[in-house]
C-alpha cells in the first residue's frame, strides 16, 4: 500500500503486515498501519458488551452519598439533569452527549460495520457512513469521565458516607469493553472494504509527496494526485487550508477563556446554609491540605498546567513552521502528537463538578452548586482541542519555499 506520512508527509510503499507487525515512519516514527489481521469477531463481541453495559448503567443507582441521616442517590443520566435544572444547559448537554449520547452512537455503527455492512451498502452511503465514524471518537469522554467519577470519590469521602451502585460497575464494564473494541479498529481495513486503493504508478518512495505533486488525503489516507480523493470524494489538500490561521484563532480564544475560568468559581459549596465558592486552584489546594496528594497533583496537571503547556507549544509551533526543519523537527512532531493525545484530558474537573452537583444535594445542610468558571473551562478545553486539530504538522517539515507553494494552491 502506497501512502504518505500524516506528520511529515513521506510517501512510503507499506508491505504486507502479519499478525501483530505494525509500519512506522522512518522518518519522523508516527504509526502508519497495522496489520490487517481480522478482528471483526472480536470487535463486535467487544461492541456488544459494551452497548449492554451502557444501556445496563442507565437504569440503576449510581452513586449514593449519605450524610447525618439522609441519603441521596443518583442515576447516570441524572448527572446531566441536574446541570439542565441549573440553567447550565451548554455543560449539560455537553456531558450527555460525551458520555452517553456518542459512545452509544459510536458502537451502534461500529457493529454492522465490522459485519460486512459496506459490501451491502451503495458506495455513496458506505462512504458517508464511515466519515461520520471516524469523525466520532475524539470528542467520546467515557474514560475521562470515570476517572472525574473517583476525584470527585475522594473530594467527599471525608464528608460523607459513599456507595458506589450497580450502574457504576456496569459504567467500568462499559468502558473497559469500549476501549477494548475501538483500539482494534483497523481503519485502513473498512476503508478498504469500501473501495480497494488506487495505485499511482511512478512515485518516488522516500520522497515528500508535496515534491511529487502528491497528497495524501486527510480523510482515509489514499494517495492521489487528483483535486479530489480518488477513494472517498474528499477534496484533497496538500496542507490544511489556512491550518497556523486556524489553530491560532482558537489558540487565542482558549487563553482568553483560561483566566475567567481561573478567577471565577468552578463551584459553591453550602455547608449549613454558608456558601463558600472554589476556583480550580482553591480545589487543589483543599485535596492538598487534606492529604490527598496524588489527586491533588492530578488536578493540578490536568486543569492548570496541561492547558497552559498545551497554549504554550501549541504556539511555539505555529512559530515554528515558518524555520526550515532541523534535526530537532523530529522531538517538535512528538510534542505535537503528545498535545494532540492529552487535549481532552483535561476535562477531569469539569465532569468532578458535574458529579459533585450532581449528588451532593442535600439542601442547606450541604449541597453543591456550578459555577460560571466551569463554562469558561470546558469553552477553553474544547478551543484547544480545535487548535491542535486545526494545526497541520506536516508545516513543520517544509521549507519556507514549500509552504508558500502550499499557500497558493490553497488560496486557488
Ligand atoms: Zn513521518
Ligand atoms: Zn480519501
Amino acid at each position: 500500500m502506497q501512502t504518505a506520512c500524516p506528520s511529515c508527509d513521506l510517501v512510503i510503499e507499506i508491505p504486507y503486515l502479519s499478525a501483530k507487525q505494525m509500519a512506522v515512519c522512518p522518518h519522523c516514527n508516527t504509526k502508519l498501519s497495522v496489520s490487517k489481521a481480522n478482528q471483526d469477531s472480536s470487535v463486535v463481541a467487544l461492541s456488544l458488551s459494551a452497548i449492554l453495559m451502557l444501556l445496563s448503567s442507565m437504569f440503576y443507582p449510581f452513586l449514593s452519598f449519605s450524610s447525618s441521616g439522609i441519603t441521596q442517590t443518583i442515576t447516570l443520566p441524572d448527572a446531566a439533569r441536574i446541570l439542565f435544572n441549573y440553567d447550565n444547559d451548554f455543560l449539560g448537554l455537553f456531558i450527555d452527549t460525551s458520555i452517553i449520547g456518542l459512545p452509544m452512537l459510536l458502537l451502534a455503527l461500529i457493529i454492522p460495520l465490522h459485519l460486512g455492512l459496506l459490501r451491502a451498502l451503495p458506495y455513496l452511503w458506505g462512504k458517508r457512513l464511515l466519515k461520520v465514524t471516524f469523525a466520532l471518537e475524539p470528542w467520546i469522554m467515557s474514560e475521562i469521565f470515570l476517572i472525574g467519577v473517583m476525584v470527585s470519590m475522594v473530594k467527599i469521602m471525608s464528608m460523607a458516607d459513599i456507595a458506589f451502585g450497580v450502574s457504576f460497575w456496569s459504567y467500568v464494564a462499559f468502558v473497559v469493553c469500549y476501549v477494548a473494541a475501538t483500539t482494534r479498529i483497523n481503519k485502513q481495513r473498512l476503508w478498504q472494504q469500501l473501495k480497494e486503493p488506487i495505485y499511482i504508478e511512478q512515485t518516488q518512495p522516500n520522497t515528500r509527496a508535496i515534491d511529487q505533486g502528491l497528497k495524501a488525503c486527510h480523510v482515509c489516507g489514499q494517495l492521489c494526485n487528483t483535486e479530489v480523493c480518488s477513494r472517498c470524494q474528499t477534496k484533497t489538500f496538500s496542507r490544511n487550508p489556512n491550518s497556523i490561521q486556524k489553530a491560532a484563532a482558537w489558540l487565542i480564544t482558549s487563553v482568553a477563556c483560561y483566566i475567567p475560568a481561573n478567577v471565577y468559581p468552578i463551584m459553591y459549596t453550602t455547608s449549613l446554609g454558608d456558601e463558600t465558592p472554589s476556583t480550580l486552584i482553591g480545589g487543589v489546594m483543599i485535596l492538598w491540605a487534606s492529604g490527598s496528594y496524588p489527586i491533588a497533583i492530578i488536578i493540578f496537571l490536568a486543569s492548570v498546567v496541561v492547558p497552559l503547556a498545551k497554549a504554550l507549544v501549541l504556539s511555539f509551533l505555529c512559530f515554528m513552521v515558518t524555520r526550515p526543519a532541523n534535526r530537532q523537527t523530529k522531538n517538535y512532531t512528538r510534542v505535537y502528537q503528545l498535545t494532540e493525545f492529552i487535549g481532552k484530558w483535561s476535562m477531569i474537573d469539569v465532569f468532578v463538578v458535574a458529579i459533585l452537583v450532581a449528588l451532593v444535594q442535600l439542601g442547606n445542610l450541604m449541597s453543591v452548586t456550578p459555577g460560571i468558571g466551569t463554562v469558561f473551562f470546558t469553552t477553553m478545553v474544547i478551543c484547544q482541542m480545535l487548535a491542535a486539530h486545526a494545526f497541520d504538522p506536516r508545516l513543520l517539515w517544509d521549507s519556507p519555499a514549500n509552504l508558500k507553494t502550499a499557500k497558493q494552491e490553497n488560496l486557488v
